[in-house]
């Protein structure tokens, strides 16, 4: 059965050979249909130049014209058509921006980068792989298509993709390849950042994140990245737990950034330089924050009880956000001493692993927008001028509503506000 993707993949092809073209299936969904594996989306490569394409399908997106790409939509679908191409002048280890069309599928089968991703299906459904992809695949087996080190050094991205190809499929990268992926690492200073994260981003989220961490780290690739990276510093991470048990892929870099004792500002610039958003950023740092904090207010052991534990651990909800609690306690579930380098020790971590969440559950309010009063009932009350002490004194009754020490009603939290507030500020005022 074909789904309904692939037959409007079909349907472009079969109109381009009446068109009197050639047109196949390339690339991932190829290699993806032989894996067995879901396909994400069909590219097509046909002889029919990119404006001849254009005027072929009613709806058309100019995606990559420079590259000889034209986005086709059936049925609310879009599909890429590449013009059959060579890309003979590469610039600073990078893909070209310019492009010479050609008209035989084999030249551009072989300007690909791995075999499994240089075959083809045509409209009957035959397989077509002159450089023996099906092969490597069976003996799961990843090789560059020719020679290895000409294609690092044409377009050193593909030293990544080759890391998360080897990684998410599981697959051996062939001696020539890895020999010279590893000869060519410093060439990864040519790439831009933003490309690199995300190959990061998608290997990190894959199926064996630690495996890969691990290539990269034997083959120093990430050392090599244009801007230095603090996360290249992976060889010192002895003891890493299964990364891809945590379902959130940006819990896994929080994870990361944990074991190896960077700090949570420190992270958050390096995110910043790789180009992750700001929501992203947030999701990563803020449990190595919270983490940070648990540490410092937990140290002393002898101290330790199960109410203080408690009370810090709702204190640090306030301040980094629940979802960052939640987030560090699938971390901790995870690896118990994940956080020790942020100062967390193991009773403490396996005892918020066990309480945390209900913990969390438990508090009436952790936001001020949550609390039943507002900086203008606060002001209202006192008859004070509006100034720094309003946020001051709703925090205080922030923290004392999410600990349980008050319930979240309005009248009683006005009172407690004045009885604050006198305490601390009218005096000298
Ligand atoms: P996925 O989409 O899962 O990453 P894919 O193989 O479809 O896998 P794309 O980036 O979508 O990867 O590229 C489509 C095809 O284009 C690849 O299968 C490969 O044939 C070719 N290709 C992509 N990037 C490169 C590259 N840097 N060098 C050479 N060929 C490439
Ligand atoms: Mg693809």
């Amino acid at each position: 059965m074909k789904d309904s993707l692939e037959q409007g993949a079909l349907k472009i092809i079969d109109t381009l050979l009446k068109h009197g073209y050639e047109a196949y299936m390339v690339g991932g969904c190829v290699r993806d249909k032989l894996l067995n594996r879901p396909v994400k989306d069909y590219d097509i490569a046909t002889s029919a130049l990119p404006e001849r394409v254009e005027r072929l399908f009613a709806r058309t997106i100019p995606t990559g014209l420079q590259h000889g790409t034209v986005t086709v939509v059936i049925e609310g679908q879009p599909y890429e058509v590449t013009t059959f191409r060579k890309e003979d002048v590469y610039e600073d280890h990078r893909r070209p921006t310019e492009v010479q069309y050609i008209d035989s599928l084999n030249e551009d089968l072989r300007r690909r980068d791995f075999t499994m991703n240089a075959m083809a299906i045509d409209y009957e459904g035959n397989l077509l792989d002159p450089f023996h992809g099906t092969e490597d695949i069976r003996n799961g087996i990843l090789r560059c298509v020719g020679e290895a080190s000409e294609r690092f050094q044409e377009d050193a991205l593909r030293m990544l993709r080759c890391i998360r190809f080897a990684a998410e499929y599981r697959l051996v990268v062939e001696d020539q390849t890895w020999n010279a992926l590893c000869e060519h690492a410093p060439l990864l200073k040519h790439i831009a950042m933003e490309r690199v994260r995300m190959e990061m981003e998608r290997m990190m989220a894959g199926a064996s994140p630690n495996r890969a961490i691990e290539l990269l780290s034997s083959s120093n690739v990430l050392q090599n990245s244009k801007v230095p990276l603090l996360i290249a510093n992976m060889k010192r991470m002895t003891t890493l737990c299964d990364t891809s048990q945590l379902i959130h892929p940006l819990e896994r870099w929080s994870y990361l950034y944990l074991v190896l004792g960077i700090e949570a500002v420190a992270v958050e610039e390096e995110l910043r330089l790789m180009t992750f958003s700001k929501q992203q950023i947030d999701a990563v740092r803020l449990p190595i924050a919270a983490a940070a904090y648990l540490g410092s207010h937990l140290h002393d052991v002898s101290e330790l009880n199960v109410r203080e534990v408690e009370r810090q651990w709702k204190l640090a909800a306030i301040q980094y956000g629940k979802e960052s609690l939640q987030a560090l306690v699938h971390i901790l579930s995870l690896d118990g001493s994940g956080a020790q380098h942020a100062g967390v020790m193991v009773q403490v971590s396996s005892l918020c692993v066990n309480e945390g969440l209900r913990w969390l559950q438990e508090m009436p309010v952790d936001k001020l927008v949550g609390l039943h009063i507002s900086g203008g009932d606060l002001i209202a009350r006192i008859g004070a001028p509006a100034g720094p002490w309003v946020a001051k004194v709703l925090q205080q009754m922030l923290r004392e509503t999410a600990l349980g020490v008050i319930p979240n009603e309005k009248e009683v939290l006005l009172e407690k506000a004045e009885h604050y507030y006198k305490e601390h500020y009218s005096a000298g005022m």
